[in-house]
């Protein structure tokens, strides 16, 4: 289903109530971009809607849905419909990770974290894509991260979602290369967020070395998206970083990552 008819224009944003996607929320309101606000809690989505509304004039609708339910997607593009926009900006910001022993970890959620960082991710981008493309104007920003580059030890599964999100969208950035419409994946690494409290990720060694503000990934975020970078990595850090694994040993980079996850 592709939405074309419609006549408003909005930036829809997945995991809009806390962490990065609220950040990128303000950052889209005070350019003056009407959103839809997407994740599962209402109330925040509410009281965040209510914010920019009154600062910066801007329209916005939220829905409340779990994005990691299979079916969820569709469920959310129809929802949408009804809204009677058409989504200019698609920003894929939704996702969790989880810490500890790959066996040890509760498969379902695991599960729901591929449908959440992945499936969810493919499907918004499949059903807004087309709309995007018709109009010859668009972006898309999906919300990768540092741990894209490398396999993680007690994080095994959510830096594979990474990677996918990261491989995806350099792959649909060069397919839609010159159609008015462009693909970008930022690549945050440790940012202080809700993030690392629900992945049970707070006594992690990595968090020692410091983490990014939600603020300063989203604004850098935003204007990758709207230059229409391919991959955006904010931070000098974590451009070396990326630098680095490329010349390392990857035997020697799996060590380290496994020493950086592992608990203080
Ligand atoms: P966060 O503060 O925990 O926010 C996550 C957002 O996703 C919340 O709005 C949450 O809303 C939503 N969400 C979670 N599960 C959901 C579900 N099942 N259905 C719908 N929405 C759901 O984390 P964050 O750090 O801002 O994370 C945002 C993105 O940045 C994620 O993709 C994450 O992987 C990535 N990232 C984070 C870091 C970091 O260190 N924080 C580093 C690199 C990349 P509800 O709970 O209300 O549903």
């Amino acid at each position: 289903m592709s939405i074309t008819n419609a006549t408003a224009t909005r930036t829809l944003i997945t995991g809009a109530s806390a962490g990065i996607g609220v950040e990128l929320a303000r950052e889209c309101a005070r350019n003056g971009q009407s959103l839809v606000l997407v994740a599962r809690r209402k109330e925040r989505l509410e009281e965040i809607a209510a914010e920019l509304r009154d600062r910066h004039r801007v329209t916005i609708d939220t829905i409340d849905q779990d994005l990691a339910e299979s079916g969820s997607a569709q469920r959310l593009a129809e929802r949408v419909q009804g809204l009677d926009v058409s989504i200019e900006n698609l920003i894929n910001n939704a996702g969790f990770g989880a810490n500890g022993v790959f066996h040890d970890l509760e498969i379902d959620e695991q599960v729901r974290m591929i449908h959440l960082n992945c499936a969810t991710l493919t499907e918004l981008t499949h059903r807004f894509l087309p709309g995007m493309l018709s109009r010859r104007r668009g972006r898309i920003l999906n919300v990768a991260s540092t741990a894209a580059f490398q396999p993680g030890p007690f994080m095994a599964v959510y830096y594979a979602t990474k990677a996918y999100v990261l491989s995806f969208t350099e792959a649909i950035a060069e397919e839609t290369r010159g159609t008015g419409v462009s693909v970008t994946a930022l690549c945050p690494g440790a940012t202080r967020t809700e993030f690392q409290e629900r992945a049970n990720a707070e006594n992690m060694q990595l968090l020692r070395f410091g983490t990014a503000s939600a603020r300063s990934v989203a604004a850098y975020g935003f204007r990758a998206m709207m230059s229409g970078k391919v991959i955006a990595i904010p931070g000098l850090s974590n451009k070396l970083l990326r630098q680095s694994i490329r010349i390392t040993p990857h035997g020697v980079v799996r060590r380290v990552v496994r020493f950086i996850n592992g608990k203080r």
